[in-house]
C-alpha cells in the first residue's frame, strides 16, 4: 500500500486526489488548511487544520505511516510550501511540489509586476484610484492605509478588520466569465487591478477583461520555489511522477 498525503487548497489537489481515487494499493489523505467556511472538498478521505509546524507535520507522516509528500498548495502558500519540505527532509519521504505554471502577458496587456503585497499597496496610488482587489481576504489590511483610494474586495468569505475605508466586498467564489467581470469592472468603474500571480484557468477572465478595457494591472510575484525539490505543473506530470518514485508494482 503507497500513503500518499496530498496537501490540497487548489484545483489541482482536488484533481489529484481524484485521478488516484480507487487506483489499487493506493491510500490518499488530502489536507486543507480548513479556513474556508465551505470548502470544496477533494473525493476520498480528508483531514483539516493545520499541523502545528515542520515538527508537527513530521510526526503526522510518521503517525500515518506517510511514504509520499504531494505539496499541491496555492503558489502563494509559502509557510505550507517551507514546512513540507522540512517535514519530509526530516522524515527522509520524497517530496513533489503541484504548481501550476503562472500568468504570461499577452500583446495589449499593461501589467506592473511587483514583489509583494505591501509593493503592490505601494504602488496603487501612481496607477489607479478605483481598485479592484483579488489577492484574498487576508490580504486587506496591507492596503488599510489607502484612504485616498476606493476598493472593490472579491473573496470567498467575509474579510476581517483592518480595511481600506472606503471598501465594498463582494462575496464570490470562482470560477468568473470573461462577460461578468467586464460588466464588473465597468459598473463599479474600476480602473485598476490587482491580482496575485496564481496562474490556472480559475481566475483568467479578470485578466482578460482588463485588457479588453485598457486597464493597467499590479501583480504580485510568487513566492521563490524552494532550491533542489522537484516540481511539476501538470496533475499528469504528477502522476507520471508518482508512478516513477513509487516504481512499477504500484503502477497497476
Ligand atoms: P500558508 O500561509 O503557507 O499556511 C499557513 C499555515 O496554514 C501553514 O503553516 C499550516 O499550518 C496551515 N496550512 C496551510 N495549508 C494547509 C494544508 N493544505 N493542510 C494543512 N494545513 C495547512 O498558506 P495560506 O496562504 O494560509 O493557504 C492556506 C490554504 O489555502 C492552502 O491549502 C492553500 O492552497 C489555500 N489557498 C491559498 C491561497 C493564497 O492566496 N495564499 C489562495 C487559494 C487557496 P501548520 O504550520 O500548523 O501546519
Amino acid at each position: 500500500m503507497l500513503n500518499i498525503l496530498v496537501l490540497g487548497g487548489t484545483d489541482e489537489a482536488r484533481r489529484l486526489a481524484a485521478a488516484l481515487a480507487g487506483r489499487a494499493g493506493t491510500h490518499v489523505v488530502s489536507s486543507l488548511a480548513g479556513r474556508v467556511r465551505d470548502p470544496r472538498l477533494p473525493v476520498g478521505e480528508v483531514r483539516e487544520g493545520g499541523f502545528g509546524g515542520p515538527a508537527g507535520l513530521r510526526a503526522w507522516i510518521g503517525e500515518h505511516r506517510i511514504d509520499v509528500v504531494v505539496d499541491a498548495t496555492h503558489p502563494f502558500a509559502a509557510r505550507m510550501t517551507a514546512s513540507a519540505v522540512e517535514a519530509t527532509g526530516r522524515a527522509g519521504v520524497p517530496l513533489l511540489i503541484l504548481r501550476r505554471p503562472g500568468w504570461q502577458a499577452a500583446p495589449g496587456d499593461d501589467w506592473r509586476w511587483v514583489p509583494s503585497l505591501a509593493a503592490a499597496a505601494e504602488l496603487l496610488p501612481e496607477v489607479g484610484e478605483r481598485v479592484f482587489l483579488t489577492t484574498g481576504r487576508r490580504s486587506l489590511p496591507v492596503f488599510a492605509g489607502l484612504d485616498g483610494l476606493w476598493f472593490l474586495a472579491r473573496s470567498v468569505d467575509p474579510p476581517q478588520p483592518p480595511a481600506p475605508r472606503r471598501l465594498e466586498v463582494l462575496l464570490s467564489r470562482g470560477p468568473f466569465t470573461v462577460e461578468g467581470e467586464l460588466a464588473l469592472m465597468r459598473d463599479h468603474r474600476v480602473d485598476v487591478l490587482v491580482t496575485k500571480d496564481s496562474g490556472g484557468q480559475m481566475t483568467t477572465a479578470k485578466l482578460l477583461a482588463a485588457r479588453e478595457l485598457g486597464l493597467p494591472v499590479v501583480v504580485v510575484r510568487r513566492p521563490p520555489h524552494p532550491a533542489g525539490v522537484p516540481a511539476v505543473g501538470t496533475v499528469e506530470e504528477a502522476l507520471t511522477w508518482l508512478e516513477t518514485t513509487a516504481g512499477p508494482a504500484w503502477q497497476g
